[in-house]
């Protein structure tokens, strides 16, 4: 999406966008926009059409059932469009909150289900932020847009009514009008430029500044911010990005500053003009009291229509401006090939074939040369120290990433041929930052899919008993004030419940375990062997806890596999880095 900011095209497409969208969400909103229009139209020409007729009569003929008339179509006619603006905005903001709901929804789904890779890309996660807040308060969302685009139409309308009763009554006024139609739709337009520059360059700070927002609020920060005495360097992070958006401000307010200015001349004149003409033909004898009010009435309709339209105007392509990038967002490109082959319902072999791997914007490689191939029901126990490329083996597996060289084989097919969405349901995986909501115990282990006995996977976890409710206890205390703050060995319990559930063919443990002590691991992996049953299973550690139920060990460093075999065969490997690693751990396993 290369268009440039402000053109037609993108508020075309966001505008069909939009209008598409309140279509399928609510239909009635339409017939509401056409009143609040003909509402908007009807009201100052209530007042242009039947007040000169009032003033005409009572310096005139003074006829009081006439008077009467006039005041009453006056008065009424005021009341009825300003009633009915009031009801329909009412009714356009209750719905105008489902629009809200509707695309927040379409966001959270979005993110949630964006390529894994693009969550760590610092361009994606711009991209999230400017259509978070460029659909939000910058443009007020479908509502906003469609507003915009109902009031330039309205005010279009109030155009055409006010230049027909002035071409009717003095003509002589319609040059000047349109020049300084003219200037103030240039002059709105360069005031919009501006204001889209600076929203362009606030996203980012926006951005630092919510995740400091973030992090000085959120509770689970709280022990480490107060023991370190974190808060001062906290808020003065903020607040030095606090600076960066006042900064903005400012300079947003200067270059506007001459533009602004012409603008309030603009005004002197179309007065001085309106006036010293209408002024004119009344004192000529041209014009009535009457036509004279109704001729400056329809002046200051005009100007504000004009006003309006030019704002309109510059609010729609403003607001259509922040809102694409929405659309863009919607349409940000993946990062991972998609295939749409299925995978077959048989065991599965899994071939690395020399497989190399360097972070996106990164120049070291994280995996060198990777070969090995994983056979259906296998236990690979993959060890290396911190840092040798153990989990983006495993993201590479899953394809949160793609591989950079080489391929990976499931069932003799690269794995970026399968549907992925079938492909991922070949594994439960327990990361090492695995997350647990603040839902119940069962959410967290069904994560919504329906039909299992989640009871037995409770059971099976070791959970049995540990909390109050059962599975209906709640996790933490976001919602609920009697929510449980679940130990770190239960949290863990949890998380291998939840890979459990998902029954996939292939298990990943990549050091869920690592916070505890190493016997405390080495029951885990015990119970979790068990568990597992025979199904492939790699367990990740720098420890060696699970090598015991491993067929195979594969060791790793610096992104290579240093050596591959059983335990017998490493350990026979005099000087071997299996051999110096498990002596130097043997106090904890024999
Ligand atoms: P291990 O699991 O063995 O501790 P990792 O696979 O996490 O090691 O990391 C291997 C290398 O890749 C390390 O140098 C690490 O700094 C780097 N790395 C890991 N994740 C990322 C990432 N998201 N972006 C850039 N580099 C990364």
């Amino acid at each position: 999406m290369s268009e440039k900011t402000g053109t037609f095209s993108i508020v075309k497409k966001t505008v069909r966008f939009m209008l598409k969208e309140a279509w399928s969400c609510k239909r009635s909103y339409f017939l509401l926009q056409l009143f609040d229009i003909i509402f908007q139209v009807a009201a100052p020409f209530v007042e242009i059409i039947f007040t000169p007729l009032l003033i005409d009569e009572l310096l005139g003929g003074r006829r009081i059932k006439l008077l009467i008339i006039y005041t009453a179509l006056v008065c009424i006619g005021g009341i009825a469009c300003t009633f009915g603006t009031n009801f329909v905005r009412i009714s356009e903001e209750r719905i105008a909150v489902l629009f809200e709901n509707r695309i927040s929804e379409q966001m959270s789904r979005r993110v949630m289900e964006l390529d894994f890779q693009l969550t760590e890309d610092k361009d994606a996660l711009d991209q999230i932020e400017k259509a978070r807040t460029g659909m939000s308060w910058y443009s007020d969302g479908i509502h906003g847009i469609i507003g915009s685009l109902s009031k330039l139409v309205s005010s279009l309308l109030k155009i055409v009514g006010s230049v027909g009763v002035i071409a009717y009554r003095a003509p002589v006024l319609i040059p000047v009008t349109v020049v300084l139609m003219v200037i103030t739709i240039l002059l709105q337009r360069k005031l919009s430029q501006i204001s889209i520059e600076s929203f362009k360059s606030l996203s980012k700070l926006n951005r630092i500044f919510d995740y400091l927002f973030y992090e000085i609020t959120d509770v689970k920060n709280g022990k480490d911010i107060r023991l370190y005495s974190a808060e001062d360097m906290m808020l003065k992070k903020a607040a030095e990005y606090n600076n960066g958006s006042l900064e903005q401000s400012r300079w947003e307010a200067k270059k506007g500053l001459p533009a602004n200015l012409t603008l309030s001349a603009c005004d002197c004149v179309r007065d001085a003009a309106n006036y010293f003409t209408a002024g004119y033909l009344a004192v000529m004898g041209k014009i009535t009291i009457g036509v004279f009010s109704q001729i400056i009435s329809a002046a200051n309709a005009l100007h504000l229509a004009m006003r309006r339209t030019a704002g309109a105007a510059q609010e729609l392509i403003e607001r259509c401006n922040y809102a694409y990038e929405y659309l863009k967002f919607s349409d940000y490109p993946p990062a991972l090939k998609k295939g749409s082959k299925s995978v077959e319902n048989t065991s599965h072999t899994i071939e690395f074939k020399n497989v190399s791997f360097t972070y996106p914007n990164t120049t070291v490689e994280a995996l060198k040369n990777i070969s090995i191939t994983l056979r259906p029901g296998e236990r690979l126990s993959v060890v290396g120290l911190n840092g040798a490329g153990k989990t983006t083996l495993i993201k590479l597996l899953c394809r949160l990433y793609d591989v950079t060289d080489g391929e990976i084989l499931l069932d003799g097919v690269n794995i970026a041929e399968y549907d992925i969405e079938e492909y991922m349901k070949l594994f439960s995986v327990v990361f090492q930052d695995f997350k647990l909501f603040a839902f119940s115990v069962e959410e967290n282990i069904t994560l919504g899919e329906k039909g299992k006995d989640v009871q037995k996977y409770v059971q099976l976890s070791g959970l049995d008993g540990a909390f109050e409710n059962g599975a209906d206890t709640m996790l933490f205390k976001q919602f609920q004030e009697n929510g449980v703050e679940p130990s770190g060995g239960q949290q863990q319990k949890l998380a291998i419940a939840r890979a459990l559930f998902k029954d996939s063919p292939v298990v990943i443990l990549d050091e869920p375990t690592a916070a505890l002590d190493p016997l405390a691991e080495y029951e885990i992996y015990n119970s979790f062997d068990k568990l597992v049953g025979s199904k492939t299973a790699v367990y990740i550690s720098h420890r060696l806890s699970s090598c015991k139920f491993c067929d195979r060990i594969a060791v790793f460093s610096d992104g290579c596999i240093k050596e591959l075999g059983s335990h017998d065969e490493l350990i026979a490997v005099k000087d071997g880095i299996y051999a110096q690693m498990f002596n130097a751990q043997a106090q904890y396993y024999t």
